[in-house]
């Protein structure tokens, strides 16, 4: 299992995301098509300003510093049914942040709830919010999601 500078390095063409949290690897995502840069068209690597602070890990008491480059950068994932296993906060853990969130194209997220892992409830690993004025619904249809890099660790296939 590798952390995301590591995953860098090797340069795999896709990866399955897992939970970061020891002893618990629940699989979060499958990305099939990293090019050389780590992009993926899927999911592409979206810089978002004013985000909701990620640990790098979600062990209690063991958070590291994030890496400068990789602060503010999210997966995105328009999809719901695109993860393997995802968990959600309940709607009364707002972010408190009073900034506006905004991706690097200018559109406006309206954040709704952080991701958590489905098995352990650790997390945050990203959060999920509405894009722009995408429709929105009680059962969370219309949401958009956000993964941080740095919050999972990443099983390379070969
Ligand atoms: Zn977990």
């Amino acid at each position: 299992m590798l952390k995301y500078q590591q995953l860098k390095q090797s340069k795999p063409q896709s990866a399955i995301l897992r939970c970061s949290s020891t002893g618990c690897n629940c699989r979060i995502l499958e990305v099939k098509d990293f090019n050389s840069d780590l992009q993926s068209n899927d999911f592409p690597l979206t810089k978002i300003t004013n985000a909701p602070k990620m640990p790098q890990t979600i062990e209690l008491g063991n958070e590291e510093a994030l890496s400068d480059e990789s602060q503010g950068l999210f997966y995105s994932v328009d999809d719901m049914w695109s993860f393997d296993n995802i968990g959600v906060s309940k709607t009364t853990e707002k972010f408190e942040g009073t900034e506006e969130i905004k991706t690097e194209a200018g559109e406006t997220i309206y954040f709704q709830r952080y991701l958590i892992c489905a098995d352990c409830d650790r997390g945050p690993i990203g959060f999920a919010g509405y894009l722009g004025d995408a429709k929105r619904s009680d059962d969370g249809s219309g949401l958009h999601y956000f993964i941080h890099p740095e919050s999972v660790r990443y099983e390379i296939k070969r």
